[in-house]
C-alpha cells in the first residue's frame, strides 16, 4: 500500500460488478478511500461488503448515471462527507446493440439507451462532481472507453476489430473520446487531468468471450487514476501505450 494515496477520496461508477468492481479493489488496495457506486444501492452494499470484509477502505453510493436525481443526490452526499472528490472514474457502460442486426438495422431505441448510459451519462455524473473534484489538489478523472471507440482502428481493414461493428457501442465510445479531448482542453490550465483508457478485451458480464482477467482489465483505469503531475491530459491509451483515436 501506498502512503501518498491514503487521504485520496475515489468514485468509481458501475462498481457492483466486472472492471468497476476490481478497480474499485484495486484502488482501495492502494489506499484509497473508494466510494464503490451502484445504481441499485442494495448492490453496492453488498459489493462494498465484499471489499471491506478484505479489510479494504470502501464504501457504498448509490449513483444510476442516468437519473438527474440520483447524480445530484450522490454529489449532495459525497461535499457533505468528503468536501472534495480525488478521482472519478466514470466506469459505468452498457452494451445494447443486437449482433444480429448490421449498422444500418440497429432500432433507434438501441442507440438511445446506449447513448444514456454511456455518452449522457459520463457528461452529466461528471459536470456534478466537477466542483468537487476542483477543491481536490490534483484530480484525475479516468472515462472507460474502448478500442472498439477509436474511429481510426473502426476504419482500419488491417486493425484487428475491423469487422466488429456493433454501431451503438462503438460510436457512443467514439463520443467518449471526443468528449474527453473537449473536457482535456477546458481543464489544460489547471492540476486536473481527463484521460480515456481501453480496458482490453475482459471476461466480464458484457464480454463472456474476453480475452484477459479483470485484474489486468482494471490496471489501466487504475493507473491513469493515480497518475502524478507528469503524465498525460486528453490521452486514450491502454496500459502503457497510446492508442490511435
Ligand atoms: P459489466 O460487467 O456489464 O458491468 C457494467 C457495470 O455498469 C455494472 O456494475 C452495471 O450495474 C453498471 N451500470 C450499467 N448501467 C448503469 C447505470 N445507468 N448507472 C450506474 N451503473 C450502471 O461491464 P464491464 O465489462 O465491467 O464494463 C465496464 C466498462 O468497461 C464499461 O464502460 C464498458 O463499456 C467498458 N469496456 C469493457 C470491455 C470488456 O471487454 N469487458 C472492453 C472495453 C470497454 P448493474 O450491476 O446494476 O447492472
Amino acid at each position: 500500500m501506498s502512503d501518498k494515496n491514503i487521504s485520496k477520496v475515489a468514485l468509481v461508477t458501475g462498481a457492483t460488478r466486472g472492471i468497476g468492481f476490481e478497480t474499485a479493489r484495486q484502488l482501495a488496495s492502494q489506499g484509497v478511500h473508494v466510494l464503490l457506486a451502484g445504481r441499485d444501492r442494495t448492490k453496492a452494499v453488498e459489493a462494498s461488503l465484499k471489499l471491506q470484509s478484505e479489510g479494504l477502505p470502501v464504501e457504498a453510493i448509490a449513483l444510476d448515471v442516468t437519473q438527474a436525481d440520483s447524480i445530484a443526490a450522490a454529489a449532495t452526499e459525497v461535499a457533505r462527507k468528503h468536501g472534495r472528490l480525488d478521482i472519478l472514474v466514470n466506469n459505468a457502460g452498457v452494451f445494447r446493440d443486437d449482433m444480429q442486426r448490421k449498422p444500418s438495422e440497429q432500432h433507434l431505441d438501441v442507440w438511445r439507451e446506449t447513448f444514456d448510459t454511456n455518452v449522457f451519462g459520463v457528461v452529466a455524473t461528471t459536470q456534478a462532481f466537477l466542483p468537487l473534484l476542483k477543491v481536490a489538489p490534483a484530480a484525475r478523472i479516468v472515462n472507460v472507453s474502448s478500442l472498439l471507440g477509436s474511429i481510426a482502428a473502426n476504419a482500419d481493414p488491417a486493425s484487428p476489430i475491423y469487422d466488429f461493428k456493433v454501431p451503438a457501442y462503438n460510436v457512443s465510445k467514439s463520443a467518449v473520446n471526443a468528449w474527453t479531448v473537449q473536457l482535456a482542453h477546458e481543464l489544460r490550465d489547471t492540476r486536473i487531468k481527463v484521460n480515456a483508457v481501453h480496458p482490453g478485451s475482459v471476461k466480464t458480464d458484457m464480454n463472456a468471450g474476453g480475452e484477459i482477467e479483470v485484474t489486468d482489465g482494471a490496471k489501466t483505469s487504475v493507473r491513469m487514476a493515480l497518475l502524478d503531475e507528469t503524465g498525460p491530459n486528453g490521452g486514450f491509451v491502454y496500459f502503457e501505450e497510446n492508442l490511435p483515436w
